[in-house]
């Protein structure tokens, strides 16, 4: 890995970035260090284009993690977000737009009656984690491996030794205790998902229906009926983390793609359209619970923020039936096109709509030790050739691309020859 000594305006800025900010960067998987490379800085982004600030542009499949499902800079966002902030950034009391968005959730999820909202993600899981202890009146949580609902102590919990048993700190730094309130399960594994409901009385069983934080690995048949099924007999609320795949894989995200309903779902991402918010939402009866309605406690400063409110609404205001369907069409034709031009190297191209992962395996991928055993160095190497040509892929084969409705065909083909070229480069 080169240490930002090279003579470009990034290699410069890292050098500065290495002194104020750890590793560089604010979130760890942008220092690029599983391809082993710098980070690239960034100065704009428009449409499925970002440039760089030495002048180096890129065609965009990171998309900010998945909130810029329009591209960069769209013309309804930039004007939503504009409007607002002419009128104020944050009051700290209600406003209207947050009404209009909370209801327009409630519109395209009908197991979403009522929500709160936050900040991120993480605020939002730690805060559905507690509400389901409220509720239910016990502490265990159940996790799949190689699922990410942020990084709340509890949640960064690894599979202890055995099955079915507590959780232990994924990070240092992370209470035992914490952990060990989570059991950790193999994913699109039903024998160890109904052991470990055999064994533990859940508050909550928390999944990303459609994971995408190990790369992509989707349910198998029958996987989230399964989970529903074992969440109403063991008691537990089975809760969805739909942070990314919340008005990205559907109109109304997994749960309306795979016809299974949670009692309570999770947020973030493309719901703030590019700006800081999530939410946590579901049954009015639960969701009654929470402070001021009811007696459990979560506030936040800049929750239901209206620049946030302002540019959630206005991308999901883009989002209607026509808009999913180009999604996956322009999905499926990258995938296509990325089958035809990995040519005779074994990889696996999985995908959902709006979602992409490019597995360097010969086997199919199916729960996060499979993720584990790709072959992650050709990986990098494929990634640092793609970014020679001018393609931003995420910097990790356990991210998920995200192909955006601003991705043209045009730079989808762009992307597919590149592609070829890297994979050729590889060989
Ligand atoms: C990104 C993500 C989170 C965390 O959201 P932040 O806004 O980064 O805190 C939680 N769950 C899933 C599934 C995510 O992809």
């Amino acid at each position: 890995m080169s240490t930002g000594l090279d003579d470009t305006k990034s290699g410069a800025l890292y050098n500065r970035a290495l002194s104020v900010l750890p590793g560089g960067v604010n979130s760890p998987v942008r220092a690029m260090r599983a391809i082993g490379r710098d980070p690239i800085f960034i100065e704009r982004g428009s449409g499925c284009e970002i440039s760089d600030v030495d002048g180096n542009s890129f065609i965009d499949y990171v998309c900010s993690w998945g909130p810029l499902i329009l591209g960069h800079a769209h013309p309804a966002v930039v004007e939503a977000v504009t409007n607002q902030l002419q009128r104020g950034s944050t009051f700290g009391a209600p406003t209207e737009i947050e009404v209009d968005l909370a209801e327009e959730v409630c519109r395209r999820l009908p197991s979403v009656e009522m929500l709160r909202m936050t900040s991120s993600g993480t605020e939002a899981a730690m805060s559905v984690v507690r509400l389901a202890r409220a509720v239910t009146g016990r502490e265990p949580v159940l996790k799949f491996s190689g699922a990410y609902h942020g990084h709340v102590d509890g949640l960064l919990a690894e599979a202890g030794s055995g099955l079915a048993t507590a959780g232990v700190p994924g990070s240092p730094g992370v209470p035992a205790a914490a952990a060990a309130g989570t059991i950790v399960v193999p994913w699109n594994d039903p024998d160890a998902l109904a052991a470990a409901c055999a064994k533990h009385q859940f508050a909550a069983i928390l999944a990303e229906p459609v994971p995408a934080n190990m790369g992509l690995v989707p349910p198998a048949q029958g996987c989230l009926e399964l989970l529903r099924e074992l969440a109403d007999t063991n008691g537990a609320l089975l809760v969805f983390d739909e942070v990314i795949s919340g008005f990205r894989v559907s109109f109304g995200g997994a749960q309306e793609l795979f016809g299974v309903q949670p009692d309570l779902t999770v947020f973030g991402k493309i719901l703030g359209g590019g700006l800081p918010a999530a939410a946590y939402g579901g049954r009015r009866d639960l969701m009654e619970r929470i402070a001021p309605a009811g007696d459990v406690y979560q506030a936040g400063t800049l929750s239901g923020n209206p620049l946030a409110v302002a540019a959630g609404l206005a991308t999901l205001g883009e989002l209607d039936d026509d808009a999913y369907l180009k999604l996956s069409a322009t999905t499926e034709r990258l995938a296509e096109g990325m089958r035809s031009a990995a040519g005779e190297r074994p990889v696996q191209v999985v995908t959902q709509p709006g979602l992409m992962t490019v597995f360097f395996s010969e086997e199919p991928i199916t729960d996060y030790l499979g993720a584990q055993r790709t072959d992650r160095e050709a990986f990098a190497a494929w990634c640092r050739a793609l970014l020679a040509r001018g393609i931003y892929p995420p910097p990790s084969q356990f991210e998920t691309w995200f192909p955006s409705l601003a991705h043209t065909d045009e730079a989808i083909d762009r992307t597919i020859e590149a592609a070829a070229a890297a994979f050729a480069e590889i060989a």
